[in-house]
């Protein structure tokens, strides 16, 4: 289906990132992984489906390597028709104990990288009248929980953000949209079990059923490949008009 596409994912090394970037190769799109970590395993697991998927190690907080990262993709690739901004990090404290520096990270890397890496893609979509835009928000740019105030007001922001690129390209080949997940078991998410593990005194299985039980009304976790096949399908013609959604992959997280 995405034959001929191309198609550069932030953070996507592993987890979220990681699975959307599987399922744009299986559908037959090239890619550009980014990221931190393990980048060999990451790009073995893809080249299985898209032989010639490469990856380029911008740091998302750095504007200046981000519209390089872009220039890349277009140069080398050929274009940038899908652009999925995945990369995220966490920090959990309240705010008069929050330390300026995780605030100012977080919101470089999971907000403003956004704004630059779509300014850096927008022109070449425009050129060729047909983008997809897929900003991996969260419920938290929906709703707030407690000591998790950067990530919320990131995540809030680029709920924002990407209403403004789907009203600014409306009229355009380019959709812009952002998916909204829930609690999904990757290396982010594990490090809140583990902590909640050891200030609870409880195993990893039990501290995983508290963290659902608390927010997640299936009491399932999210699945990468649910998101990604979200993400697919926000690529298809059938999706050629949503248009600045934030749609919630939540288990009724957002519907209390
Ligand atoms: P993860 O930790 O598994 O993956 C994060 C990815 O971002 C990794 O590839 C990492 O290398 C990369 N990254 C981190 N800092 C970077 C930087 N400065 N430059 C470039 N890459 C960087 O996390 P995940 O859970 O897969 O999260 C992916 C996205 O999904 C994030 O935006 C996160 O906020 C969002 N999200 C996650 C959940 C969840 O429950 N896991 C829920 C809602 C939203």
């Amino acid at each position: 289906m995405l034959s001929g596409k191309t198609a550069l994912v932030t953070g996507s090394t592993s987890g979220i990132g990681l699975g959307i970037a599987l399922a744009l190769a299986q559908n037959g799109a090239r890619v550009m992984l980014n990221g931190f970590g393990d980048v060999e395993g990451a790009l073995a697991q893809v080249r299985r489906h898209d032989p010639k998927a490469v990856h380029d190690g911008a740091d998302m907080s750095r504007p200046e390597q981000i519209e390089a990262m872009v220039r890349r993709c277009e140069a080398d690739l050929g274009a940038c028709d899908i652009l999925v901004n995945n990369a995220g990090i966490q920090h959990v404290a309240p705010i008069h104990e929050f330390p300026a520096e995780r605030w100012d990270a977080i919101i470089a890397i999971n907000l403003s990288s956004a704004f630059h890496s779509m300014r850096a893609a927008l022109p070449g979509m425009h050129g060729r009248n047909w983008g997809r835009i897929i900003n991996v928000a969260s419920v938290h740019g929906l709703v707030a929980s407690t000591n998790k105030s950067a990530y919320v007001a990131a995540k809030h922001g680029i709920v924002g953000l990407t209403k403004v690129a789907a009203l600014e390209n409306a009229t355009t080949g380019v959709t812009v949209n952002a998916i909204c997940p829930g609690w999904v078991l990757t290396p982010l998410v594990q490090k809140q079990v583990d902590a909640r593990a050891a200030a609870q005194h409880i195993d990893n299985e039990a501290a995983k059923r508290e963290l659902l039980a608390e927010k997640q009304p299936s009491l399932q976790f999210t699945t990468p490949e649910q998101l990604a096949a979200l993400a697919v399908f926000l690529c298809s013609p059938a999706a050629d008009n949503i248009r600045g959604a934030a749609i919630n992959v939540d288990g009724g997280w957002v519907a209390q």
